[in-house]
Parts: C-alpha cells; sequence; structure tokens
C-alpha cells in the first residue's frame, strides 16, 4: 500500500481532541515541531478541549501533566489522564479498594490520597502499574498476596515502553510475570483501550452531541480505544504504526489516516479558501 492511502481531505473540526503521547504529541521528550503551539493556539482561539490520555502509570497525572508544560503546552490548554485518573474517580465501579500496590513511591502515595487502602498485610487486589522502582521484595510479596487469593488488576496492558536506548519492561510485561508465576488471571484494566477507561473519558468530557476524536499512534490501543468509544479516530503515522500496517484493512480501521498530528490539525482548523470557516463548519 503507498502513502495515498493518508487521508487529504479536509477533516472535520472537533469539540473534544483525545490525544496519545509517544509518538503522537512527542518521541522520546521532543516534541514534534510546531505542534505544541498549534495545540496552544487552536485551545485558545476556538475552544476546543484537547485531553492527553496515556497509559503510562510511572508518575501520578498531574506530575505527568507538569512534563508536558516543560514542553510548552500551556496548562490551560490541555487535560491529562492516566489510568490513574480512572482508578481515582469515585465513579469507578465494582474494585476493591484495600490493594497492594507494585507501584513506585508518588504513585502508591497518589493511591492513598484517593482513598485506597495500601498498607494491609491481607490485601483483596494487587494492583500492578508501570512500576520503574519495582524490586526482587516487591515481586515477592505481590505473588505471596495472589497466591493467598488477592485479585490482580494492572493499569495497562502494553507490555513494553519505547525510549531513546529501546524498550524497556511496562506495566504488562510486570502483569504477565505475576500471572504466569501465580497462575492467575487479570481481573480488571483501567488504561487504553480498555471498558473502564473509554466509560471514563465519555463520562467526563462526552455530553450529548459532542464531535470528539482520538488521535493516536497504535491501532490496538489508541484507536481500539476510539472504538470502544464510539468515535471518530485519527492513525498517525510519526510514531508505531505504518502506512501499510495490515490493521489498516481490518475491522479495526481509523477513521483517518495522516503523516502526523499536525498535519490532522491544520485540516481541520485551517479554513481553505473554498471551504467555509472553521466556525460555521464546526457549528453544524
Ligand atoms: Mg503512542
Amino acid at each position: 500500500m503507498s502513502g495515498s492511502r493518508v487521508s487529504d481531505t479536509r477533516a472535520k473540526a472537533y469539540e473534544v481532541i483525545f490525544f496519545d503521547l509517544d509518538g503522537t504529541l512527542h518521541l522520546s521528550g521532543e516534541p514534534f515541531p510546531g505542534l505544541v503551539d498549534f495545540i496552544n493556539e487552536t485551545a485558545g482561539v476556538y475552544g476546543t478541549t484537547f485531553v492527553a490520555v496515556t497509559n503510562n502509570t510511572s508518575m501520578p497525572p498531574a506530575q505527568y501533566q507538569k512534563k508536558l508544560i516543560k514542553m510548552g503546552l500551556r496548562h490551560d490548554a490541555f487535560q491529562l489522564c492516566s489510568p490513574l485518573s480512572v482508578l481515582a474517580a469515585a465513579s469507578v465501579e465494582d474494585i476493591s479498594r484495600n490493594i497492594f500496590a507494585l507501584a513506585t513511591q508518588d504513585v502508591t502515595a497518589f493511591l492513598t490520597e484517593h482513598g485506597y487502602e495500601t498498607s494491609n498485610k491481607r490485601p483483596d487486589a494487587v494492583l500492578a502499574t508501570f512500576d520503574v522502582e519495582v524490586d526482587y521484595a516487591k515481586l515477592t510479596a505481590a505473588c505471596n498476596h495472589l497466591t493467598a487469593g488477592a485479585k490482580l488488576y494492572s493499569t495497562h496492558v502494553d507490555i513494553r515502553c519505547p525510549t531513546a536506548s529501546g524498550f524497556i519492561p511496562d506495566c504488562g510485561a510486570l502483569t504477565h510475570l505475576l500471572e504466569s508465576v501465580t497462575s492467575t488471571k487479570t481481573d480488571k484494566d483501567f488504561g487504553k483501550p480498555s471498558d473502564q477507561m473509554a466509560t471514563y473519558l465519555r463520562q467526563k468530557y462526552l455530553g450529548a452531541d459532542k464531535r470528539a476524536v482520538i488521535v493516536g499512534d497504535r491501532l490496538y490501543t489508541d484507536i481500539a480505544l476510539g472504538h470502544a468509544m464510539g468515535i471518530d479516530s485519527v492513525l498517525v503515522l510519526s510514531g508505531e504504526a505504518r502506512s501499510d500496517d495490515p490493521g489498516l484493512e481490518a475491522d479495526s480501521r481509523p477513521t483517518f489516516v495522516h503523516e502526523s498530528f499536525l498535519t490532522f490539525l491544520k485540516a481541520a482548523y485551517t479554513p481553505k479558501e473554498s471551504a467555509p470557516s472553521v466556525r460555521s463548519y464546526a457549528a453544524v
């Protein structure tokens, strides 16, 4: 398949844009040129709500938000959501709050602040996260709790996380380790593209008739979440997916394919001479 697959039709203007981070907003912490300024301007001029949706649970959402502000995103131009936001929501149902957290100190503190009992010696569940401070003692404790009958929760399913020096183990890898050692199956996860995340985003950001889209570089997380939420999706080719990806021909294909988040935004928010203005288009 050639690059002709890339959509050159004028994209719609949306009221809510959910977007992925690594491979979509930035690559290894370096934002794609021109993108941050365009988001700041679009949020300011059109009132578009931008929501960064990350599966990264190595730090609390507010800490990750600060990283994006350091990259140049204006603090009032976006909001950030991670599986930890879902876990912190009062609306999340049917989960135990008496847990053993396989998590960094900061994330454990975040969970405690949001109503989780994390110091109990007999937890009802083990929660695996992207614990970049994991050690053998914590893995042993997690396995012991699971063997004693605790449920297994996982913040997200990603096996590996891309870095400048290659892939490193992500939450999914730690979860698989716990599953295989203790013959336990994961009870729930809370990241892209889980139903828990889809429900949370719909309830928080989408009222009736809100026009929303999700932009990301992975078919099986970002685009799959778009399908789970029943909204449009844009696959960008600035990260993992390629224009000849077999997924583009499958039922799970995105609504649009663009070279990058910036080319999509420019198509959606820069009026062409022959096209109606974006304001009137958005009001349709
Ligand atoms: Mg990505």
